[in-house]
């Protein structure tokens, strides 16, 4: 496997995978074009070498279908704009008018193809009729994954060099992302700056960490972090429990929890995580106290309840007063920090204050020296709302990808890369 900074470029075609996949408005403008950002220094890397690049990304889910809302013909300005380079566009990603492009490519040009997800390859699922037979399904799925193999083959053969800087989709076994790196030598594919650094800072907090190591769990739903949290047990010292989902906890020990947010079906699971926490030696926190509300509303009632005795009709939007100084004091005493979800309903501005306190303890701790990587949309999100982004280690964009990362999950798209 190479790496993109010892790689030499010069007179190579590279053909790049990237997460375009950027939200745009009625008038098909880019409203946020940090992934485009994300993805510049290594685009930059193969034209100042001398190299063309071949760039190929999704944009939403057309489901096979040529749909223009969905055309990459909508980012290539703003790509362009940022890349201070004029971007030449490929009506299709794949055929004719792709290759004539792509061979036609000089050193230091830009091609950018058409949503890969125009055609049913990129993902490798067929479209079937609901009401068709086992056997047909699977019929259609091993031809499916011929032709992906044969689509991938195609795009493969456009470039002298594979490089994947889409972290956010490496968690799919798609043409792109996945199946493509078949198609070239072990020095020939690589990672790009992005995926580089995602995988380097999730490293020295999963496999390296500096002690003591806390994660910081939060959100609406335990069954969604379950995985998770039990992969997380292994590797930290403590575990700190926020939002919707510690009500779970409360009331698999019989605690009141009023309306606040439960899934019945996780009682024991619960209890489980707490045994295990128990047995790793990990400390386990969740607090004592809580915000509740009699509605779920920003101009609710409000007031301060233990987490065990929220009144009937009442519900839980936020750590209360002495959890949030308890979850403080663990924060500003760790060396890595891991946070993903926030500690309450943190997009209505009288809940927001344990999310907010949470995240001054992170940049507390990052100015000690602590790493603290953020990731997962929510708590991302949170950290840009509070304007804390400048002041943590880390901030990943990836989502499920990351997610499946946190799981101890081998991610098809990093495998194909470091497999040989
Ligand atoms: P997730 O996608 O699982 O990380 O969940 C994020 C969502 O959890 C955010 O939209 C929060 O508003 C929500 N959340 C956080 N705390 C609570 C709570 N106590 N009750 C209900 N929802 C919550």
């Amino acid at each position: 496997m190479s790496t993109i900074e010892n790689f030499n470029f010069e007179g190579k075609r590279a053909i790049v995978r990237v997460d375009f996949n950027v939200p745009l408005n009625k008038q098909f403008e880019v409203t946020d074009d940090t992934r485009i950002s994300a993805a510049l220094p290594t685009i930059n890397k193969i034209l100042d070498d001398g190299g063309s690049a071949i760039v190929m990304s999704h944009l939403g889910r057309p489901d096979g279908e040529v749909n223009q809302d969905y055309s990459l013909r909508h980012i290539k300005g703003h790509f362009a704009k940022l890349l201070g380079k004029e971007v030449i566009f490929a009506e299709d990603c794949v055929g004719t008018i792709a290759k004539t492009k792509a061979e036609s490519l000089k050193a230091g040009q830009v091609l950018l193809l058409e949503n890969l997800r125009f055609h049913l390859e990129e993902e490798g699922k067929p479209k079937l009729p609901k009401d068709v037979s086992e056997e047909t399904k699977k019929a259609a799925k091993v031809e499916m994954k011929i032709k992906q193999k044969n689509f991938a083959k195609e795009l493969a053969s456009f470039a002298d060099v594979y490089v994947n800087d889409a972290f956010g989709t490496a968690h799919r076994a798609h043409a792109s992302t996945a199946v493509i790196a078949d198609f070239f030598d072990n020095d020939n594919k690589m990672f790009g700056y992005l995926i580089e650094s995602e995988l380097g800072s999730l490293e020295k907090v999963l496999f390296n960490p500096k002690r003591p190591f806390t994660a910081i769990m939060g959100g609406a739903k335990v069954s969604s972090k379950i995985t998770i949290i039990e992969n997380l047990l292994d590797k930290v010292d403590n575990l700190i429990l926020g939002g919707g989902m510690i009500f779970t906890f409360i009331k698999a020990h019989g605690g009141n929890i009023g309306n606040s947010l439960c899934e019945p079906d996780f009682l024991e699971l619960a209890l489980n995580i707490e045994k295990k926490a128990a047995e790793k030696g990990v400390n386990l926190y969740f607090g004592k106290d809580v915000t509740v509300a009699d509605a779920f509303k920003n101009e609710a009632n409000r007031k301060i309840t233990a987490n065990n005795e929220i009144p009937d009709g009442w519900l839980g939007l936020d750590i209360g007063p002495e959890t949030t100084k308890t979850f403080k004091k663990v924060i500003e005493n760790s060396q890595t920090i891991l946070w993903n979800g926030p500690v309450g309903v943190f997009e209505m501005e009288n809940f927001a204050a344990g999310t907010k306190s949470v995240g001054e303890a992170v940049v507390a701790a990052t100015k000690k020296g602590a790493f603290s990587l953020i990731g997962g949309g929510d708590s991302v999100a949170a950290v840009n709302q509070f304007g804390f982004a400048e002041n943590v280690s880390y901030i990943s964009t990836a989502g499920g990808a990351l997610l499946e990362y946190l799981e101890g999950k081998i991610l098809p798209g990093i495998k194909a890369i470091i497999s040989d």
